[in-house]
């Protein structure tokens, strides 16, 4: 049966009966309909946070799937199952990929968080606020320009693009204010999705509408033609930016199918931006429940690193335990298998891809947490490849054990369950990748070195150039967020396995001011996806009576 359909015949409770079984009065919560709400901030009554956070990350993705929301929402069910009081943080999907791969952002089979539907599409509107700021504040810019431009900002320096949650590559690169005296300065420009934008970076790390305000107010726009950067305070439309998210930045509720509390809020990507649901996100969680379970997206080397270098510090927690999620068919890939053989039983290249997982390992250790390898069952594995990772894993000091969510929902998955309750309550001291105060270059060097395996670092002609004048600005020693690709511990997507000896190339930086980071622009990634030629929006209906299909 397909997701949609499994999340079609589920019956969902009342969000009202959720939210009271998470610990939260109706006066807390804001409804949408009868299964979404919104959590009113801030959880005054609550002011400490006291679970245990569990974070989940994968290996490499490859177009086997490897399934870490499915994993991440069949754990919390599993703990649910045990009598523990659990909250799942998932961040909300960008309707670009719905309508561009597929693969839902909701889970799979019978761990799904539900409305899957809503969720998938509009939700609770939180992407077309951030797309309505982002865009709000790139008309001010160029009203700015227009309307005399005291701040003498040059046009040919504007750094804030516009945004569209949509996989659109013909608007990558654009040209605006074209037509005459009266239609604005014209100046290059370019569209990013919405969520590789600094406005959702600024949502996701947001402490509260204070820090919302403070950070919104620091994002840099541009520059003069005296090469100073331009404010958004500089512009004076602080307060207006932040209004225009004042719902956005309260975490959304739903329900798993097993009516499992989850947080799904803020939604970056892994690869172009920091890949972490908000902070206010988990932070409500913590408050909550006793067990935290999020997700950072795409690898470890990716996501989870953000999470441990650019969330972790602003969270002021950090992990309890780390589970890494593989499948069979995902480390059959890493050893060469094409995806059409991937039914068939392959023990040899299984133990070959191995070494992806083992890298994502050895990284997680780095950071001094436990670590559980969580194996993500699917119906054509054989146990002869099930046992092989677990043989391995256990030669490096790790349990692997085999998670069946996908088909059986938290009762897949007691043994992992289990296990996690006992590595959380582990003592063990975090153990950073990089000081604060490193400078930038030390910052990437430790990040390619220690977590991708690589070799060395080759900077561009603009990056080079960079970094001379973020020194001069004091943004030399910012927290990195690296936009590389997901495919390959390296900045080349056909590398996969554990590569070594590699050069990362960063092309560009890209400063985020309002987020606190540097982006690292790798390789050829980019900012605004295009659709496959295939789109799965191909595939999509809604028939007479309401009812959606295609949506996986
Ligand atoms: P990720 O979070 O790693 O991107 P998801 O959990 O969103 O992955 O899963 C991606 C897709 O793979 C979903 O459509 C889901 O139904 C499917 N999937 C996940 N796990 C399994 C499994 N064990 N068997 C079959 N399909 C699965």
């Amino acid at each position: 049966m397909k997701d949609i359909e499994i999340a079609q015949q589920s019956e969902m409770e009342p969000i009202v009966k959720v939210a009271k079984r998470a610990g939260l009065s109706e006066d807390e919560i804001e409804q949408y309909g009868n299964y979404k709400a919104k959590i009113k901030l801030p959880l005054a009554a609550r002011p400490q946070t006291k679970g245990k956070l569990i974070l989940v990350t994968a290996i490499n993705p490859t177009p086997a799937g490897e399934g870490k929301s499915t994993v991440t929402v069949g754990l919390g069910d599993a703990l649910n199952l045990l009598d523990k009081k659990v909250m799942i943080a998932l961040r909300e999907p960008s309707l670009g990929p719905v309508m561009g791969m597929k693969g839902g952002a909701t889970g799979g089979g019978y761990s799904q968080v539900v409305p899957m539907e809503d969720i998938n599409l509009h939700f609770t509107g939180d992407m077309h606020a951030l797309t309505a700021a982002n865009n709000t504040l790139a008309a001010l810019i160029d009203n700015h320009i227009y309307q005399g431009n005291k701040l003498n900002l040059d046009p040919r320096r504007v750094i804030w693009k516009r945004v569209l949650d949509i996989n659109d590559r013909a608007l990558r690169h654009v040209v605006v204010g074209l037509g005459g005296l009266t239609q604005g300065v014209p100046r290059e420009d370019g569209f990013d999705i919405t969520v590789a934008s600094e406005m959702m970076a600024v949502l996701c790390l947001a402490k509260d509408i204070a820090d919302l305000k403070k950070r919104l107010g620091q994002i840099v726009v541009g520059y003069t033609y005296d090469k100073e950067p331009v404010t958004v305070n500089d512009l004076g439309v602080t307060g207006a930016l932040a209004l225009l998210l004042k719902d956005a930045i309260k975490p959304n509720l739903v329900q798993t199918l097993a009516h499992t509390p989850a947080i799904v809020h803020g939604g970056p990507f892994a690869n172009i931006a920091h890949g972490c649901n908000s902070v206010l996100a988990t932070q409500t969680a913590l408050k909550l429940a006793d067990y935290t379970i999020t997700e950072a997206g795409f690898g470890a080397d990716l996501g989870a690193e953000k999470f441990l270098d650019i969330k972790t510090p602003v969270l002021g927690k950090t992990p309890d335990t780390i589970v890494i999620v593989a499948t069979a068919r995902a480390l059959k890939m890493n050893g060469g298998v094409l995806k059409t053989d991937l039914d068939q039983e392959n023990v040899t290249a299984v133990a070959e891809g191995y070494k992806n997982l083992q890298k994502h390992i050895k990284n997680m250790q780095s950071y001094n947490v436990p670590v559980v390898v969580a194996i993500n069952r699917f119906t054509a594995d054989t146990d002869a490849e099930l046992a092989k990772i677990q043989e391995l894993c256990q030669a490096d000091g790790v349990k692997a054990i085999i998670a069946n969510v996908w088909a059986e929902g938290g009762k897949g998955a007691v043994e992992l369950a289990t296990e996690v309750l006992a590595r959380v309550e582990e003592e063990h001291e975090f153990s950073p990748l990089y000081a604060s105060d490193d400078e930038l270059t030390v910052k990437i060097d430790k990040i390619v070195k220690n977590i991708y395996g690589g070799a060395k670092v080759e900077y561009g002609p603009k990056a080079k150039r960079q970094l001379k004048e973020f020194a001069k600005y004091g943004w030399d020693k910012l927290p990195v967020c690296m936009a590389k690709t997901q495919y390959s511990l390296s900045d080349n997507a056909k590398l996969l396995g554990a590569p070594q000896g590699f050069t990362i190339h960063v092309r560009e930086f890209v400063p985020k001011l309002g987020s606190q980071f540097v982006v690292a622009l790798t390789g050829n990634v980019m900012t605004m996806p295009g659709l496959p030629k295939v789109p799965a929006a191909d595939g999509m209906d809604l028939a007479d009576d309401g009812t959606i299909s295609g949506l996986y």
